[in-house]
């Protein structure tokens, strides 16, 4: 393919570089800028699921991950107030589901290095840190982004441009798209400690706490390790100021109200993140698509937004190759907007805001039916799968392939 014909990317998180990767490794050439100097450390995503694995593998993943990160087959609810263990879902009833019945936890800054390794030797893939994309227009046979470089704005062109450029995607407000939902009045803070739950309490790697004073997630990462950290996330009360939830003595106070110690904890990362439940209104206009968090955002209880953004790129490259080397229809790029777009609304977004609630439940007798109804989903191997399907990202997978061109011809 001539270089003009490039597709363009802003965006290198995890969702842009894997993007980029699918088509470079097929010959197309790729351009991609990022604002940041180089691959972030933030704690945000770790759990991997085995519908993303399988897409993961399929670019020689998976085992570096597993390699850097942890595998996790259980998973766990407890309630926090009675110390009881709710449920206990094992992957392994995927067994005949998936080459993968388990989650990778591996930092997404992780999965986001092995990827830039494996870009570096693809010479058709160009990738620009320290480049702010700043403007967007398309015709009908192109697009060309504006970068702010150190010498002034440069504009690139291309033939599709991909905006994986997070939240708050300067592509998406660019092309107009609204991103309709809501946020979330609290704010979620993240605790990482090197104390280990698992030999101590005996938490599972991912475990869940219902508490209608303050839910819980708490999952381990392998960080340096091992022995690995382990995050704990908690709600917020919206009227606390930074300085208030981020001291020293309010940090302590609430890991040690929420898992009893009569030491402090020792405390590596502290950060506080908004959090929101958002879906653009198309993830295509003309030549701009969406994906990853520009596309669609969630809280992270379930660990999904990586994730499904992560499916997207594997989901459009698939069609924009498609497109240009097989002269497959511009209405495969529709597809992709409706595939993807239909899983974030149906699966991801429902179920993240259904796991948030579930935890945080105030009502006793709601709150124990909850609780009771998840145990004995647990405990019948027909159900626990059925449940395992959703959690692992598997069905909504299965309902996009669902979808079809004929979909797309029909009024939605
Ligand atoms: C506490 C927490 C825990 C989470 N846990 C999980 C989990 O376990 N599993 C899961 O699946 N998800 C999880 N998530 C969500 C996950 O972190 C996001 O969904 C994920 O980062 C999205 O990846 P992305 O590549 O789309 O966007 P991002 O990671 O946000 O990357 C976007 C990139 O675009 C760049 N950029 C932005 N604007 C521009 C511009 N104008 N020009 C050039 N570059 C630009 C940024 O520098 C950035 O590198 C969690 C989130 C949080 C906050």
């Amino acid at each position: 393919m001539n270089r003009e014909d490039r597709v363009l990317i802003a965006g290198g998180g995890p969702v842009g570089l894997f993007a980029a990767l699918l088509l470079g490794r097929e010959g197309i050439p790729v351009r991609l800028f990022d604002e940041n100097e180089t691959i972030r450390e933030d704690p945000r995503a770790a759990t991997t699921h085995p519908g993303t694995l399988e897409i993961l593998d399929s670019a020689g993943l998976v085992d570096d991950m597993a390699r850097v990160g942890l595998v996790a087959p259980i998973f766990q609810f407890w309630d926090r107030p009675t110390g009881r263990l709710v449920a206990e879902f094992d992957h392994a009833l995927l067994k005949n589901d998936t080459p993968y019945p388990f989650v990778i936890q591996c930092e997404q800054f992780k999965t986001a290095r092995l990827i830039l390794d494996r870009l570096r030797e693809l010479p058709n893939v160009e990738v620009f840190f320290d480049r702010r994309v700043t403007d967007v227009r398309q015709t009908e046979h192109d697009v060309t982004i504006t970068v702010e470089t150190p010498g002034g704005p440069v504009e690139h062109r291309g033939l599709y441009l991909i905006g994986a450029d997070g939240g708050r995607s300067i592509v998406r407000k660019k092309s107009g798209i609204p991103f309709e939902g809501f946020t979330w009045e609290e704010r979620f803070i993240v605790l990482t400690t090197p104390f280990d739950f698992h030999a101590s309490k005996g938490y599972s790697y991912r475990s869940y706490f219902a508490d209608p004073d303050e839910w819980c997630n708490c999952f381990k990462v392998s960080a340096n390790g091992p022995p690995g950290l382990w995050r704990t996330v908690y709600p917020t009360d919206p009227k606390a100021t930074d300085d208030e939830l981020m001291s020293d003595r309010a940090v302590q106070a609430r890991l040690r109200k929420f898992f009893p110690s009569g030491n402090d904890y020792e405390i590596v990362h502290r950060n506080l993140y908004t959090t929101h439940q958002r879906v653009a209104k198309t993830f295509r206009a003309g030549r701009v698509l969406l994906a990853g968090d520009a596309a669609h955002v969630n809280n992270p209880i379930g660990g999904m937004g990586l994730n499904g953004g992560l499916q997207d790129a594997g989901n459009l490259v698939e069609k924009l190759l498609e497109v240009l080397l097989n002269g497959g229809p511009d209405a495969l790029l529709d597809l992709y907007d409706l595939q993807r777009r239909t899983v974030s609304s149906e699966f991801v977004q429902q179920q993240s805001i259904a796991n948030k609630k579930r935890l945080e439940e105030r009502d006793p007798d709601k709150r124990n039916k909850n609780l009771d109804e998840l145990g004995q989903i647990a405990s019948d191997p027909v159900r626990a799968r059925n449940f395992l399907l959703g959690s692992a990202m598997l069905a909504s997978q299965r309902r996009a392939a669902a979808l079809t061109l004929e979909d797309v011809k029909r009024p939605q």
